[in-house]
């Protein structure tokens, strides 16, 4: 019987116990009979450091397949799976721990970690990790039971609490649910036809909805294989494509590969399907990983607080610029952010989704959550889209990236994409400053192509006959990169506020 996310995953373990779950390359690998085994041992630890049902297990450790068991016995035991970004520092970690109240904390074996000190000093039980299977939580693993009584929660429990990724502030604790879990993963198994054939390259990071949530819920599901590797390396990366049948990326990655000449239709011919999500996807990356590998990618949208919402389809047109089509189960409406009214088709509008994957709520966060949700159930993701006469959604930007110049909406996505075509641009990225006649001006940041020049007076004159004058920017601004988070996604609000003065 399926309770929960726990037990729908344990009757798929227990169908192929000889099946390989997950591998690091050179490492250690683990089968689908062993991973059943393994958290059961795990969920006893746990049990023992005082993890009851509902509490929270913080957890900031690199990626290994250890890892990846450690979240199977949190589900198995009932806690609350709560993955930290290794990055964090140690004033985000103080944040992260008063906010959550962890019970076990799962630090770096092997490390001085600042979380450790922190969680001791907050009376967390505080146990260490590494990827060599090292760490006390390990230590004394083998003489754990193989037998757990998996936790009677049901699917309405919490299963974990992920943060945002903090692009637009500072990060909020998502809760989600065992149910939403679960029905995002059959959806996009269904959706991406996954089957126990799969294999996975998986190389993004796990403290994140998209490597921890799509890249590890779905293959388990599905009875698939996954290789693990520790982060985004190209030249690991393509000494694995041969041998897999899919890959999830965020956009940086295809970028990546594509400057390297083995990425072709030769290391990609056993692949089946190519995703990518977290960060929009340029079409002109589309079409060269076509143009490449004679993959289209298939390019989804979602968010921490709702798992996936939207997919380009698997079998017809995969529509490069575009997140696709509401996935089952999951309705999607755009509106008018004044009047609530739903917009026709080619108007853009606020996005709202509802469905089994959309959360119930912030942690400990009350007014966001009742501020961030309509009466009828419908959570407004503060992004800005648009429906083709097709049915296919574009994702414009985001509501609080939208520039007012002079009373007029500026979506800085048109701005970029007229900058970015020129030859000598690399990458662009359009904000609002504000302006003491226009409330708030356009402005851009460019990163030139390598050993080519590019001036504030070449970007303004090229853009003269493509865009109205009042989209156009006020000042251009060379730079060398664009400031990124882990996910790969620009932080606008740290360009705000950098050039936030300039028109003082
Ligand atoms: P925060 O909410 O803390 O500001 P964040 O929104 O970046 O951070 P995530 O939940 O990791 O945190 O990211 C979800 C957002 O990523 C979406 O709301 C959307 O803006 C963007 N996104 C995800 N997939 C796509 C995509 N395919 N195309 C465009 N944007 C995407
Ligand atoms: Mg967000």
């Amino acid at each position: 019987m399926t309770d929960n996310l726990f037990t729908a995953i344990s009757t798929r373990l227990e169908q192929t116990p000889e099946q390989i779950l997950v591998e690091r390359p050179g490492g250690r690998r683990y089968t689908y009979g062993e991973a059943l085994q393994e958290s059961a041992r795990l969920a006893n630890r746990l049990a023992k450091l005082g993890l009851r049902p509902g509490d929270r297990l913080a957890v900031q450790i690199d990626k290994s397949p250890e890892m990846l068991l450690l979240y199977l016995a949190c589900l198995r035991a009932g806690g609350v799976y709560l993955p930290l970004n290794t990055a964090y520092t140690e004033g985000e970690l103080r944040y992260f721990l008063d906010n959550a109240e962890p019970t076990v904390v799962i630090a770096q074996a092997g490390k001085t970690s600042t979380l450790a000190s922190l969680s001791a000093a907050a009376g967390a039980c505080v146990a260490t990790l590494g990827t060599a299977r090292d760490g006390t939580l390990v230590e004394e693993l083998d003489h754990e039971p193989t037998t757990h009584e998996p936790a009677k929660v049901g699917m309405e429990a919490p299963a974990a609490i992920l943060y945002t990724s903090g692009t637009t502030g500072r990060p909020k604790g998502a809760v989600l649910s065992h149910g939403n879990l679960l029905a995002n993963a059959e959806a996009l198994i269904d959706a991406w036809r996954f089957s126990a054939e799969d294999r996975l390259l998986h190389a993004l990071p796990v403290f994140h909805v998209h490597g921890l949530f799509v890249a590890c819920n779905v293959p388990i599901l599905a009875g698939a294989r996954i290789t693990f590797l520790d982060k985004f390396d190209v030249d690991e990366v393509i000494e694995h494509l041969p041998h897999c049948t899919v890959m999830m990326g965020v956009p940086t990655f295809y970028v990546r590969l594509l400057q390297d000449e083995r990425f072709n239709h030769k290391t990609t011919e056993n692949l089946r399907l190519f995703v990518s999500g977290s960060a929009p996807l340029l079409a002109e990356t589309h079409e060269a990983v076509r143009a490449r590998t004679g993959h289209g990618i298939v390019e989804r949208y979602g968010m921490t607080e709702t798992n996936m919402n939207t997919s380009n389809p698997y079998d017809g047109e995969r529509r490069a610029g575009t997140v696709g089509f509401p996935l089952p189960g999951v309705e999607v409406r755009i509106v008018d952010t004044e009047t609530l009214a739903e917009l026709p088709h080619g108007e853009i509008g606020g996005l709202e989704v509802r469905g089994p994957n959309v959360f119930g709520g912030y942690w400990r966060m009350p007014e966001k959550t009742a501020e961030d949700f309509r009466e009828d159930g419908f959570f407004i993701t503060g992004d800005l889209a648009y429906v083709d006469e097709d049915g296919y959604i574009h994702i414009v930007g985001r509501a609080k990236d939208l520039i007012i110049s002079g009373g007029y909406n500026v979506y800085p996505k048109e701005v970029e994409q007229i900058v970015d075509d020129l030859p000598a641009v690399v990458e662009s990225a359009v904000f609002g400053v504000p302006h003491p006649d226009l409330g708030e001006a356009v402005t851009a940041v460019v990163v030139p192509q390598p050993g080519r020049h590019v001036s504030e007076s070449d970007v303004l004159g090229a853009m003269k006959d493509k865009i109205a004058k009042y989209k156009r920017p006020k000042r251009v601004i060379v730079v060398d990169s664009l400031p990124r988070n882990v996910m790969g996604k620009v932080q606008k609000n740290m360009l705000r506020e950098q050039f936030g003065d300039i028109y003082r």
